[in-house]
């Protein structure tokens, strides 16, 4: 029997392994990783520089109680607001963690500046927060909801993109409204124009906080450190996760000085920015952080979407929402699991969102050799796809005739 709880439907693939862009199994089998630990491993697998800082950190010093200086924290968090327009900086351990500190964050911030009534935080259907209370019950998923109520209360949802919705779900009450630049688990939902410069000015409005959670578009995902700074719209307070630490576990939320309410006693994290993590973290910005690097992720961002743009063109109803290396191609319930079964296969793994889309977050480190290899499994995918359905129509159609 599975020791492990089954709370993942898991594939059965088992990489032991790994380097760059490459999975390898014990079997000798490998895959060319286009989902990184879902927008995790940005730097891909066993990156020196990256391998090199955990390494001799562990030799120095893996963890240090949050009672004393850590100057490796200090020098982190000083990069990230460096790079950022933020001031402050906690750390954490997870994306969920990020979110559970900024919904800390905005209510503390409210209550102090405006009482208790003032504690309503707004979020979007279709969005994902993470899966501990605060960050489930911001997460507009009635299905991952289901059975674990009650929720935390004072959370409001309102339908993604829409801006109308938004303004008669928010006023005086709201604290926050916590808001997904692009949604990762919902599809890869990219906003139209509008929608988040209209969030932004609802919270100047009611004297509510706009929290970009950033966990999946975060850390160069977007070709952008933050996907804030390409869209141009600065929220109050950011989380990052995910890419963060490129696989070694970290959160992160920023905020600007004027709403880091945040004082001792009030939130806290025995592991939060402890050495080895600040090292990975270190490591990773050291490697992000370089505008030609971003540059290059743009640029094959691009390359995808372009080819996928074509491809597309074969399924009708098809479409590429995408910005940077994150990327979704919703190919509808037919076409979607036949491509995802067949990149499989051909050992590129990929992954699926709502048995619809395929969702595509390869290493940042990706090279364009191994996006073209991965867009000829693609082009190979769709085309037995389309093939595999139209002789069943025209099947089904002799059939009929007959
Ligand atoms: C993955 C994700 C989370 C949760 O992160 P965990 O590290 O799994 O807790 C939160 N928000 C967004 C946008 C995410 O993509």
């Amino acid at each position: 029997m599975q020791a492990v709880m089954e709370t993942y439907k898991r594939l059965n693939i088992a990489p032991t392994s790994g380097q760059g862009s490459w999975l390898f199994d014990a079997a000798g089998n490998r895959y060319l990783d286009f989902i990184g630990g879902i927008a995790t491993n940005s730097l891909g697998h066993a990156h020196p520089a990256l391998v090199k800082a955990i390494q001799e950190q562990a030799e120095k010093l893996i963890h240090c109680s949050n009672l004393y200086e850590i100057p490796i924290q200090a020098e982190v968090a000083k990069l990230l607001t460096e790079a950022t327009d933020f001031d402050k900086v906690f750390f954490c351990n997870s994306g969920t963690e990020s979110v559970e500190a900024a919904i800390k964050l905005a209510r503390k911030y409210a209550h102090t500046n405006h009482g208790p009534e003032k504690h309503e935080i707004l979020t979007f259907s279709k969005s994902f927060h993470g899966r501990t209370y605060g960050g489930l019950s911001a997460t507009a998923q009635p299905a991952m909801q289901e059975g674990f109520g009650p929720m935390l209360p004072g959370i409001v949802h309102a339908p993604y993109c829409d801006l109308e919705a938004a303004g008669q779900m928010s006023g005086s009450q709201t604290a926050a409204i916590l808001v997904e630049p692009i949604q990762g688990e919902g599809g890869v939902n990219v906003p139209p124009e509008g929608f988040l410069q209209g969030l932004r000015d609802l919270c100047d409005e009611h004297g509510a906080l706009l929290i970009f959670d950033e966990v999946q578009t975060g850390v160069g995902r977007t070709g952008h450190l933050y996907a804030y700074q390409g869209i141009g719209i600065v929220p109050d307070v950011l989380t990052s996760a995910k890419g963060l630490g490129g696989g070694f576990p970290v959160g992160a939320m920023l905020t600007k000085e004027e709403y880091a309410a945040l004082g001792p006693g009030n939130h806290g994290s025995t592991f939060g920015g402890n050495p080895l993590a600040m090292a990975a973290v270190r490591a990773v910005l050291g490697v992000v952080n370089d505008p030609e690097f971003l540059e290059e992720v743009r640029f094959k961002g691009q390359v995808l979407k372009n080819a996928l743009e074509v491809l597309a063109e074969r399924v009708p109803g098809s479409e590429v929402r995408s910005e940077g290396l994150l990327i979704g191609f919703e190919l509808g319930p037919e076409v979607a699991p036949k491509v995802f079964e067949h990149c499989l296969r051909e050992g590129l793994l990929v992954n699926m969102i709502g048995g619809t889309t395929i969702r595509l977050a390869p290493p940042l480190t990706v090279t364009r050799t191994e996006v073209r290899a991965a867009l000829d499994t693609f082009r190979g995918g769709i085309e037995a796809a389309v093939n595999a359905i139209s002789s069943k129509a025209s099947e089904t159609n002799q059939v009929a005739v007959v």
